[in-house]
């Protein structure tokens, strides 16, 4: 591993391997969940075997320090696709 995700709270690693691994919250459901770090990619993995609907929208925390992991460019709305 030659890169790391920090945390921009906590500044701790969120890389333990070649993945970065947040807490994923959704309709009351937590789970870990493994995301690929190069953009445009979008496999991923999860701690449980809960199913990930198409288009739902999850909630990332820190799994360290537990900070909403949110930003102001997620709350925009997108523009319809055409
Ligand atoms: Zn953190």
């Amino acid at each position: 591993m030659d890169w790391v995700c920090k945390c921009p709270h906590y500044q701790g690693a969120l890389n333990p391997d070649d993945s970065v691994v947040l807490v994923a919250e959704n309709a009351g459901k937590r789970i870990l969940m493994g995301l690929h770090p190069e953009p445009g990619v979008y496999s991923m993995f999860t701690s449980r075997d809960v199913p990930i609907s198409p288009g739902s929208r999850w909630r990332f925390r820190c799994p360290l320090c537990h900070a909403d992991l949110q930003s102001e460019l997620s709350l925009r709305t997108l523009p319809a696709s055409t």
